[in-house]
């Protein structure tokens, strides 16, 4: 017996990077796995494919009944669906701001909200959310997405006081930049998009990018009863990026 097996999660932006990643790990250890994302069309069998926007309530709410009825009840729920912003509070309107926080932050309630009564009648509920080092780190040009994801930290941290006495624990994990498609997305629209790409690992501890699938190692943790104990807390997958004081070389 696996500490997936039986377990039955949801992961959300599970059609592609870390949520793909996170998705196929976990039901390749044992796990039944439902994906929500904008576009499914590219998640294939065993992963069940649902349609759902994180913004629009109604829509999350159909998507996790569908979901918790095809996999007939719901241990783990994997709020992972984000999207990225750029610029400093000057480059942003209120427009922008309200999309992504509705995206980032609230999508992630909605998801929550939606799950929160299936997640009661589990007895080994856990909630990981996709956290950044943004988070903290006070990172250039990231004002809007930091504070998104600042709202992450803070949210996870609430939530896991809030339900700690309903055996329902919540953390998050907070990469470092990862090589998904979204990064790939951000590298193209340089003008020397491999000299970038080199730059970027060059200025990782590890001289290399994090990758989706350590991600996932991270989240499947935080998602099993190997983490039984552990509720409240942030996870670092960054390569060193936050910990290490590394000397110039
Ligand atoms: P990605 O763009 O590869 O995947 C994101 C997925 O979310 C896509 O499948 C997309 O369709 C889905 N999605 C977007 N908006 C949605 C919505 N409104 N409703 C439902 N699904 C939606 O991105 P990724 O790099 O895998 O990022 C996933 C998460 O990881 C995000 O929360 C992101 O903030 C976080 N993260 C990424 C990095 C990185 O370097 N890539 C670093 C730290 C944190």
């Amino acid at each position: 017996m696996s500490d997936f097996d039986g377990l039955k999660a949801l992961v959300t932006g599970g059609a592609s990077g870390i949520g793909r990643a996170t998705a196929e790990l976990l039901a390749a250890r044992g796990a039944q796995v439902a994906v929500l994302d904008l576009d499914p069309s590219s998640v294939d069998k065993p992963l069940l494919a649902f349609r759902a926007d994180v913004t629009d309530d109604t829509s999350v709410r159909e998507a996790v009944a569908a979901a918790v009825a095809e996999l007939g009840g719901l241990d783990v729920v994997v709020n992972n669906a984000g999207i990225g912003a750029e610029g400093t509070v000057e480059d942003n309107d209120d427009a922008e701001w309200h999309r992504v926080m509705d995206v980032n932050v609230i999508g992630m309630v909605r998801v929550a909200r939606a799950a929160l009564p299936h997640l009661r009648e589990s007895s080994h509920a856990a909630i990981v959310n996709t956290c950044s080092i943004a988070a903290t780190a006070g990172l250039p040009q990231r004002a809007l997405y930091s504070a998104t994801k600042g709202a992450v930290y803070s949210l996870t941290l609430a939530m896991a006081a809030d339900h700690v006495r309903e055996g329902i624990r919540v953390n998050c994990v907070n990469p470092g930049t990862v090589d998904t498609p979204w990064v790939g997305r951000l590298l193209s629209k340089a003008p020397d998009p491999a000299a970038e790409r080199a730059a970027l690992e060059a200025r990782q501890p590890t001289g290399r990018l994090v990758s989706a699938a350590e991600v996932a190692g991270a989240v499947a943790y935080l998602a099993s009863p190997l983490s039984g104990a552990t509720t409240g807390t942030a996870l670092a997958v960054d390569g060193g990026m936050q910990g290490l004081r590394l000397r110039p070389v």
